[in-house]
């Protein structure tokens, strides 16, 4: 049963900013993971803030300058449809159709999608595990197949959104609006690992909301997104693969690599970009890119396996492009 809270549509961003202030406030969006939090007691939920009617954060559309703009409010649904993305940015059509199931994304927003909290078993169960102030992250000796095997310690919680590393790939920057005012980062940075904030999984302040996200202007990357999940039906991924990759000739002129399901963010493999840099496709150098990219993986007991799946994705997802 959901718990008491106070609800508030915000007719104006500054009013959305006002009400987010006090502790226990927070976003809601399409509410597909908040009202599953609140109703589970995850974290104390005491008043929600709907920004739905803020309609200046709907919407995808072609800047002067040539760059993508999606609104935070945009639908996971209009994002996987749309003939502009799936032309330009085909990568992200892929990760967002891959989101869930169709009742979810046509609910579920961009923004939501981004800022969802973590899928683990023991901060979503009744534990009180290191991510929610306790001493300790259960995963580390207990059940922690699904859990991450980079950039885990102190807390191994994978990050759920599919959406994130292929926008990450994509070069995609962030923009953000709190009462301090606006500011624009790139996804990347927007994103924090465990030992820099244990508690959250980005860097917004409790009275920011992320009002829309900015993808560069086409400019001959290819790009895919490969999701390995358990199931045919909706689930989130074990591993994902989010490629961005623009050829000059024979060589790869350039290229970002992205892992889902592997680590607390969105993981960028640097590494597996600077092997693949400047070479000639072939299926010995996928196979190198992928083992640069798994060389710093520490798994846990029983998740090992991520190792395989993320080596096979990165060489299928590469030859494939
Ligand atoms: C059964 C199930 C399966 C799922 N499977 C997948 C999957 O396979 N892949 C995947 O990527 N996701 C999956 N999801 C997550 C789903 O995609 C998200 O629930 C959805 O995208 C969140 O969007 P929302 O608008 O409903 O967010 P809400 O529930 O409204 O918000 C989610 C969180 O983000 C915050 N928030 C929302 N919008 C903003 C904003 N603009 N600025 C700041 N904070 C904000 C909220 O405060 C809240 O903490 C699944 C969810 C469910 C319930």
């Amino acid at each position: 049963m959901l718990p008491n809270f106070a609800y508030v549509r915000a007719r104006t961003k500054q009013e959305a900013f006002d009400n987010l202030s006090t502790d226990g406030a927070y976003v809601h969006a399409g509410g597909t993971d908040l009202l599953g939090c609140a109703r589970d007691e995850i974290f104390e939920v005491s008043r929600v803030v709907s920004i739905s009617g803020l309609e200046e954060l709907e919407g995808i559309v072609v800047l002067d300058d040539g760059r993508l703009r999606i609104g935070a409010l945009t639908k996971i649904s209009e994002i996987a449809d749309s003939p502009l993305i799936r032309e330009s940015y085909p990568g992200l059509a892929q990760a967002a159709g891959d989101v869930a199931s169709p009742q979810l994304r046509n609910q579920g927003t961009l923004g939501g999608n981004l800022c969802q909290r973590p899928r683990c078993w023991y901060f979503r169960g009744d534990f009180h595990c290191a991510k929610k102030g306790g001493d300790m992250c259960y995963a580390v000796e207990g059940e922690n197949r699904y859990h991450a095997i980079l950039g885990g310690d102190p807390c191994y919680i994978v990050h759920p959104s599919d959406t994130a590393p292929m926008l990450v790939a994509l070069g995609a920057e962030v923009r953000i609006s709190g009462s301090a005012g606006d500011r624009t980062l790139p996804l990347q940075e927007f994103f924090v690992l465990p030992d820099q904030n244990l508690s959250r999984e980005n860097v917004l302040q409790p009275d920011e909301i992320v009002t829309e996200v900015l993808l560069p202007k086409p400019s001959g990357f290819l790009s895919s997104y490969r999701k390995i999940r358990e199931r045919g039906a909706w689930d989130f991924a074990l591993v994902s693969v989010a490629l961005a990759v623009r050829r000059s000739g024979s060589t790869i002129a350039d290229a970002r690599i992205v892992l889902g399901g592997v680590a607390p963010a969105p993981w960028r493999s640097e590494a597996a970009e600077r092997a693949l840099i400047g070479r000639q496709p072939s299926e010995a150098l996928a196979e190198e890119v992928a083992a640069a990219a798994m060389a710093g993986a520490q798994p846990l007991e029983q998740n090992a396996y991520k190792v395989l799946l993320a080596k096979g994705a990165i060489v299928e997802s590469l030859l494939a492009l």
